[in-house]
Formats: structure tokens, C-alpha cells, sequence
């Protein structure tokens, strides 16, 4: 089967090609890339007006499933990343029961396969159900397909088996995804630590949290050569310290979020739950460094930390709320409104940031790319588009966004998996 994607501007952050081009796809593989393709197709897509990108990357998400699935589950999780552009999802292990045997890894991939319209790679925990104790089966999980290991929800605050965790990683050829918080000072905070929180009567978490935990995962990638990636960085010196990091030439990279990049702790109006994440939405400054970062490429990528929750667990006050909001179906409008439209990212950046960094980090070869003989996994985006966010239209079963009614430019026009077209708006 022939596809042809016509007249739409490729970005393509491997070749550095951006043009108006057609693309030709049989049999899920990227067939040619030139300026006019005159072969006949089963399959016709007109992309005038929009960016042909390789489909984004999502190396954060929660799906939920298996135990949790009244929040998500692999077949709702995979709509939402197709709605929203996303063709690869990391899922994170801190289900319920926790994944972290070869077995249930494979029940995950096996299960997804038949009812997910993108890809999923599943993670494996760390630690056996993430009990911070004892490692779980990290080879075992390395070759049922898992390229990081992650203990996301906390950090193995135990440095001398998280070391242990690493050099295995090392061995089996797998990344560590890692999250930065020194859970010994979180004392019950809910938001940042600041002047809000104390209007608001909540208890704050300072940027420490998180720094204390970046700089000893440095340190340990430094000494296990680990591939270490640090997820949802949220403060300033989490940029500085992956600058040092790269600058020591450690294989090191991390990732930001939306609402980090987006939202401060000024956003927060009032005791609402939808507001309630993990990190916590910081100061200006500190989602202006995050901000340089993006755009200097010292942070290389933009996940999304998707938390589907159900509307009681999240319409209630900070200290009622669970931590998380949904992120699949509005990362690319909110990158292209934020980053893209305001001059910070060019287009080539934002899909570098969304698919060609996250590739790599991953060690994907035939992905994050639109040039022959690539995987046809790709997204066509409408940058004119404009349009007002309503959870009601996700197909994610998590509503929970303080986006809301954020009237945003650019949106998702279609996405294509292995070369078939999963979502159209
Ligand atoms: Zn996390």
C-alpha cells in the first residue's frame, strides 16, 4: 500500500531538510522525500499549509495500565498520543502491579500491540514494586524490549543500589530515566516553596528538592557511564548542572514539560487541585532558564509527564489532590504557541526537541526522522490552525489540565503510524 503526503513543508531534523516536498510511504517505510513525487497512491494526503515532522516522541507517560485503568488504559493512552501527534510513547513502570519482571513488561508489549494505535515502550521500575530495596530484573526487562529502567514517582534514595541499578543499565545497554527528588525533604509539600504558598496556607517544596537529586545522579552517571536522562526538570540549576554535565561530556540529557516551560506558581489562583503537580510549577526564573535551555539544546527534549487522573482525584484542593495533569493531546499546540510562535524554538528545533532528541536518547534508529528509508511514522501539523483547549474533546479518560479553555495556534491535522494514518482531525 502507497501513501503520499502532498505539498506539506518538511522538517526533518536528521537530513535538515526544510521545504515543500512530498513524501512517499509503502509499506510503512519512507519511500522518497523530493519536491514533486508523480507516482500514483492507494492513499492521498494533502499537507498544503502544514509542517510534515516526524512523529513526536513522548518519553514520559502514564498509562495507567495495567490496575489503574479508571484513569487510562493502553487503548485510551494510545488515542491521546495519536490525537496529539505522538506516534512513540515511554510508559512509565509505577503501575499497579509496578512492572519490573521481563514477564509483565511483555504482557504490556504484547497487550498494546493489539489495542494501541502508536508504539509503546514500556520501562521497567528500578527496584521489585518500587520498594527502593531490591533491584528488579534489569536484564531481564533489557531484553523484553525495555530501553530505560526508571523509578519515576520517586528516586531510590539508597545511592548505593541505585549505583548498582546503573552499572547493570550500563551493561544491558539501557538508559536510566531518572526522578529527582530527595523524598527525605519533600515534608508534605504540595506547591513551590514560596511567597503563593504562603498566601495560600500550603506547605512548599524548594528547588532543592529536586537539585540534591540531579547533582547525585550526575555524579553517579559520572562514575557508572550510565546514559542518564533526567526527567520533568522543573528549576534553574537543574539547567546548570546539565550544562556542567555536557560540558564533561557525560551522556547526559533531560527533559522539560509544557507546564514547566509554560506556567509559574503565579498561574496558581487559587486551592486547585488541577494546579498540583510533580515537580510544582516554579518561579519566573526558573522557567526562563528552562526556556534558554530548550532553545540552546542543553535541554534536548520536551515530554509531556501525561498523569491521567479521575475527576475527583483531581477537582479538590492542593492537599486532597493526586499530583499530575494530562499532557498528550496539547503538548504540540502548546510547544508551537509558546516555544514556536514567540520565537524561541524554529520549527526544525520543535521537532528536534519532540522526535529527533527523544530518538536518540532511546537509541532509535529509524525513527524521529522524515528521510528515506525511515520509518513512516509521522505527523502533520497545521501552524495556523487556532483553537480553544476543552478537555471534553480528549479521548484520554483524564480531563485534569489547568489548560482549559487556553485558546492555542497550531494543531495536530493528521498522524501516521508505520505508515497508516492513525488519527485525522
Ligand atoms: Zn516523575
Amino acid at each position: 500500500m502507497k501513501v503520499l503526503i502532498q505539498g506539506g513543508r518538511v522538517v526533518d531534523p536528521h537530513t535538515k531538510k526544510d521545504q515543500v516536498c512530498d513524501v512517499l510511504i509503502e509499506d510503512g517505510k519512507i519511500l522518497d522525500v523530493a519536491e514533486k513525487i508523480l507516482e500514483e497512491a492507494e492513499q492521498v494526503i494533502n499537507a498544503k499549509g502544514c509542517f510534515v515532522m516526524p512523529g513526536f516522541i513522548d518519553l514520559h507517560v502514564h498509562l495507567r495500565d495495567p490496575g489503574l485503568e479508571y484513569k487510562e488504559t493502553l487503548e485510551t493512552g494510545g488515542r491521546a498520543a495519536a490525537r496529539g501527534g505522538v506516534t512513540t510513547i515511554c510508559a512509565m513502570p509505577n503501575t499497579k502491579p509496578v512492572i519490573d519482571t521481563k514477564e509483565k513488561v511483555e504482557d504490556v508489549h504484547r497487550r498494546a500491540k493489539e489495542v494501541s494505535p502508536v508504539n509503546v515502550i514500556q520501562l521497567g521500575a528500578v527496584t521489585v514494586g518500587q520498594n527502593g530495596k531490591e533491584l528488579a530484573d534489569i536484564e531481564g526487562m533489557a531484553k523484553a524490549g525495555c530501553m530505560a529502567i526508571s523509578e519515576d514517582g520517586k528516586s531510590v534514595m539508597d545511592s548505593g543500589l541505585y549505583r548498582k541499578a546503573m552499572r547493570l543499565a550500563k551493561e544491558n545497554g539501557i538508559a536510566v530515566f531518572a526522578h529527582c527528588e530527595d523524598i527525605n525533604m519533600v515534608e508534605g509539600g504540595v506547591m513551590n516553596a514560596d511567597k503563593k504558598a504562603k498566601e495560600l496556607g500550603l506547605r512548599g517544596i524548594s528547588n532543592a528538592v529536586e537539585d540534591v537529586i540531579v547533582a547525585r545522579d550526575i555524579l553517579l552517571a559520572k562514575e557508572t557511564g550510565v546514559k542518564l536522562h533526567l526527567c520533568h526538570c522543573s528549576t534553574k540549576d537543574s539547567v546548570t548542572m546539565v550544562e556542567m554535565a555536557k560540558k564533561d561530556h557525560l551522556e547526559v540529557s533531560a527533559e522539560v514539560c509544557p507546564h514547566h516551560f509554560i506556567l509559574t506558581t503565579d498561574d496558581i489562583k487559587s486551592d486547585d487541585g488541577n494546579f498540583k503537580m510533580n515537580p510544582p510549577l516554579r518561579a519566573k526564573e526558573d522557567v526562563e532558564m528552562l526556556r534558554e535551555g530548550l532553545k540552546s539544546g542543553i535541554m534536548e527534549a520536551i515530554s509531556t509527564d501525561h498523569a491521567p487522573h479521575a475527576a475527583e482525584e483531581k477537582n479538590c484542593s492542593f492537599t486532597k489532590a493526586a499530583f499530575g495533569i494530562v499532557g498528550l493531546e496539547t503538548s504540540a499546540s502548546l510547544t508551537y504557541t509558546y516555544l514556536v510562535d514567540k520565537g524561541i524554538l524554529t520549527p526544525m528545533q520543535m521537532a528536534e526537541r519532540m522526535s529527533y532528541a527523544p530518538a536518540k536518547i532511546l537509541g532509535l534508529s529509524d525513527k524521529g526522522s522524515v528521510s528515506r528509508g525511515m520509518t513512516a511514522d509521522i505527523v502533520v501539523f497545521d501552524p495556523d490552525k487556532e483553537y480553544v483547549i476543552d478537555p471534553a474533546d480528549f479521548a484520554s479518560k483524564g480531563k485534569n489540565t489547568p489548560f482549559a479553555g487556553w485558546k492555542v495556534k497550531g494543531k495536530v491535522k493528521y498522524t501516521l503510524v508505520n505508515g497508516k494514518v492513525v488519527y485525522e482531525a
